[in-house]
């Protein structure tokens, strides 16, 4: 499952879209610098999608031949640009939810309830028994409320199609 999911690099004109597709569960990379031929570079090598709304980016010739994949979002507010990756995709936003971690772009670990009694607060760990955490930053996620309402709201975004 891993292998065939489209891994992302976004442009800083769309940097909302970063999180957006990392609580989707997608690996996607947040490209910082202004120079759009590093960004192309790690695409590249990476085999990443670029996400960008830079109409020059699109004219790179390694674009229009098709060698690399990029899309160019149209709306200026996240909420439809995400949309338009899952549909220009055909992404199956539900099959990878939260395996990602949302600060640092690392694929999460599960976690036991015992493993992580000493890091969460106490009226969590009485409540939820299924944690992940980012091998990385080692933030520990858990299906709190914060997380349901994003699943909420990421099912508002297909609902609307
Ligand atoms: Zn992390």
């Amino acid at each position: 499952m891993a292998e065939d999911a489209p891994k992302f690099i976004v442009d800083s004109n769309v940097g909302k879209l970063a999180k957006w597709l990392r609580m989707l569960g997608y690996d996607a990379a947040f490209f910082e610098g202004d120079d759009d031929a590093y960004m192309i570079d790690r695409a590249l090598k990476e085999s990443r999608v670029i996400l960008t709304r830079d109409t020059q980016v699109m004219k790179r010739g390694v674009i229009t031949s098709g060698r690399l994949k990029a899309i160019l979002i149209d709306s200026d507010q996240p909420e439809p640009q995400v949309r338009q990756v899952i549909d220009t995709l055909h992404i199956n936003f539900q099959s990878r939810p939260f395996t990602v971690c949302l600060e640092c772009n690392s694929p999460l670990e599960k976690r036991g309830q015992e493993e992580v009694k000493e890091r969460v607060p106490p009226y969590v760990f009485q409540t939820q028994q299924q944690y992940m955490e980012c091998p990385v930053c080692h933030r520990i996620y858990w299906r709190g409320t914060h997380w349901q309402a994003m699943l909420r709201k990421l099912e508002q975004l297909t609902k609307q199609r």
